[in-house]
């Protein structure tokens, strides 16, 4: 028969989640799997013997846990089960600590509010105290932190600080469902405590109106429990990661483009980090953000609100959890899997010989490709103005136009010839090399790509980027259809 090893316990069963097992008995599977896995026998009995409190044994869907029916015959084609409890929560693997919970106390509001929580076994009242009691940092009030600031202030969690710098755009209402049109231009932490405090009046909304970086970080997560990766960008991943590990606070990982998500948690009790699973992002421009490349309107609240289940999950100390895991959601086919992360021993943050020390020792620009480097730095930009004025004047310049055809249908650039980046080196005879040529994308980055690879390739007419993309120039010179003014 099969004997299921529920995945904490996988590590004294050499990493099996099944175990095939000659025998005919609940004490004769126990003897067997002991024999051939002696590691395993002080996670589930304790020193005098008896089975540990929290070790349940199933036969198909029957609680076996009881010794008095270890010697019953099983039948041969039903699976045997060996999982943690679950009832009563699991106090050692909640992060909050037992002190902290007994400070807490409900109100009569509190436990009618809660009510559905103090049902479950696994939460009740213990549970609950250790969500109120809880200090989480939530970064980014953007898509994903939409999902997870309101359910987490839904569920009761004591204090939710939000860091955000960004203000509301239209463009956000499309799956930012914690801001609506009358919060248009307001600063996203504003408009989300105002949500916070429709919610729930009573947890503690810390609003962080800044961008996190190396000199600030520190600072706004010391001291918290949890910190949830809401943002969209490489470099705040690797810069939150890190600071986390610093301060040896765990870390909510999640992130969307398209149709896909992914959510992990790293640096949980000395557990692999993000970059043990993502050694370096990659190149900067080639593969586009979430904001360039789009993403499905429910696809931040569905890996949103994995982020504050895993949460919730961590504060009381139930289930299992993605702890060395990551979570992998394809929302177009339904496909979901869960892949491993092991941790690398040659990580250069949580390895055995790291070479990270400090937040503010490393340079994340650099490291994300953000930097302008001599290169980079010898193109010329012009400004939305500036190109305006030269289209306006009809001077002879090329306009390239390196954005995907999805983005150039929301947003057509009149007078511009579309050459994808991949086939910029191909094509380079359609530029006149006696002539301006000016790179639009829809943020400046990837047209800092493009102007980079056609150099390599031998290019060597003037070429422009224009600064900041369409983005920064859409407001001057298109009306809303696309058109010239
Ligand atoms: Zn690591």
């Amino acid at each position: 028969m099969n004997v299921y090893i529920s995945a904490t316990l996988r590590n004294f069963f050499g990493r099996n989640a099944k175990v095939s097992v000659t025998a005919s008995t609940v004490r004769g599977v126990l003897d067997f799997l002991i024999d051939e896995y002696p590691e395993s026998k002080k996670i589930i009995f304790d020193e005098s013997g008896e089975i540990r409190d929290f070790i349940k044994i199933y036969i198909g869907d029957e609680d076996n846990t009881s010794s008095d029916k270890w010697d019953r015959a099983i039948p041969q084609d039903t699976e045997v089960l060996l999982l943690p409890a679950i009832a009563g929560g699991a106090p050692n693997d909640s992060i909050i600590s037992d002190e902290r919970r007994k400070e807490v106390s409900f109100d009569d509001s509190e436990v009618e509010r809660f009510g559905k929580h103090l049902l479950l076994r696994e939460i009740g009242v213990k549970g609950q105290k250790r969500i109120k009691a809880a200090k989480v940092v939530i970064a980014g009030a953007g898509a994903l932190g939409s999902a997870v600031i309101q359910y987490l202030a839904a569920a009761g969690v004591g204090t939710i600080k939000v860091v955000d710098f960004d203000e509301v755009f239209l463009e956000n209402l499309q799956n930012q469902v914690i801001h609506t049109t009358r919060d248009l231009k307001r600063p996203k932490v504003a408009s989300a405590r105002d949500t916070v405090r429709n919610i729930n009046r009573s947890i503690i909304f810390e609003a962080e109106n800044a961008r996190l970086d190396s000199e600030n970080i520190i600072d706004i997560i010391s001291g918290y429990d949890l910190v949830i990766d809401c943002t969209d960008n490489y470099k705040a991943r690797y810069l939150i990661n890190d600071a986390c590990a610093f301060c040896a606070i765990p870390l909510v990982f999640g992130a969307i483009y398209q149709y896909e998500g992914q959510v992990g948690i790293f640096n949980l009790n000395g557990g692999p980090c993000y970059r043990c699973a993502f050694p370096a992002p990659p190149p900067a421009g080639l593969v586009p953000t979430c904001s360039e490349g789009g993403a499905i309107s429910p696809l931040p609240g569905i890996i949103g609100s994995i982020q504050a289940n895993e949460a919730l999950k961590l504060i009381i100390g139930i289930g299992e959890h993605l702890d060395g895991k990551l979570l992998v959601v394809d929302s177009l086919y339904l496909h979901t899997r869960i892949i491993n992360i092991e941790k690398d021993s040659k990580c250069p943050l949580c390895g055995e010989h790291p070479t990270i020390t400090g937040v503010q020792e490393f340079d994340y620009d650099d490291f994300c490709g953000l930097k302008e480097n001599q290169e980079e730095a010898a193109i010329e930009g012009f400004t939305p103005e500036e190109l305006a004025k030269r289209i306006e004047d009809q001077d002879s310049i090329t306009i390239v136009d390196v954005r995907e055809p999805h983005e150039r249908a929301i947003l057509r650039f009149p007078n511009a010839i579309v050459i994808p980046i991949g086939q910029l080196v191909r094509r380079m005879n359609e530029l006149n090399p006696d002539q301006d040529t000016i790179f639009i994308c829809k943020q400046g980055q990837r047209s800092i790509l493009a102007i980079n690879t056609l150099r390599e390739a031998g290019y060597t007419g003037p070429l422009y980027n224009l600064k900041g993309g369409l983005d920064a120039m859409k407001d001057i010179v298109f009306s809303h259809e696309g058109a010239w003014l």
